[in-house]
């Protein structure tokens, strides 16, 4: 497997990033790609090596068919690099809000993409009661709520990402957010759990759709 060399400094990231941050980063692409949540080359995907680094893939491609040489390393804290794509800082930002993220996700699925212009007034997506919520970390209960926060999109992807940021230091931080007329951006401890919940969100997203009677 070849990855990016812009990387580094340090001698082991290449195996680090051969062996495990890269292989979870082609399982979540491939995974999204053959559900059709990344059409046209939408899509991105990361892993967080350590504190300070995030294998992420590069701009561009798709990501349905992403092989290692797709795949960059990119500085949490540091400047773009040259080949990251325009959202690569929402993914940054929330490796920085906690530690306890793993791994990210961002999608264009249509039950995503769908939900956020449903329910765009409203602010969030709200699940509640439903058995497959169980499916998000540390969730027990069927009987509890979600609301998933919907935020307007635009071109600035490093100004949203500083209101993604402050807004969700404000509370809780969730499992995923949803940008207007965009898309899903969804994480967990690492890319399994980022897996499921992708998974549960969809199903999520798709039964609020149709008790709303649109099809999805
Ligand atoms: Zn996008």
């Amino acid at each position: 497997m070849k990855v990016d060399e812009l990387t580094g400094t340090s001698s082991n990231i290449r195996e680090i990033v051969n062996d495990a941050s890269a292989r979870d980063v082609l399982a979540l692409a491939h995974h999204c790609g053959a559900k059709d949540w990344i059409p046209a080359t939408s899509g991105n995907f990361s892993v967080r090596i350590d504190s300070r680094r995030a294998a992420i893939t590069a701009s561009g491609g798709d990501k349905a068919k992403l092989a290692a040489d797709g795949i960059i390393i990119a500085d949490i804290d540091g400047p773009a690099h040259a080949r990251a794509s325009a959202e690569a800082p929402l993914h940054l930002a929330l490796y920085r809000l906690s530690p306890e993220i793993g791994a990210v996700a961002h999608v264009h699925s249509m039950a995503a993409t769908l939900a956020s212009l449903q329910f765009q007034n409203a602010g969030h997506v709200r699940l509640a009661g439903l058995e497959l919520l169980k499916a998000f970390r540390g969730t027990t209960t069927y009987e509890t709520a979600l609301d998933v926060p919907i935020f307007d999109n635009t071109q600035d992807m490093d100004s949203l990402a500083v209101v993604v940021e402050k807004r969700l230091k404000k509370g809780p931080l969730g499992f995923g957010f949803l940008l207007a007329g965009h898309g899903l951006y969804a994480w967990g401890r690492d890319a399994a759990d980022t897996l499921r919940h992708l998974d549960a969100f969809d199903y999520l997203f798709t039964l609020v759709l149709k008790l709303k009677g649109i099809p999805v």
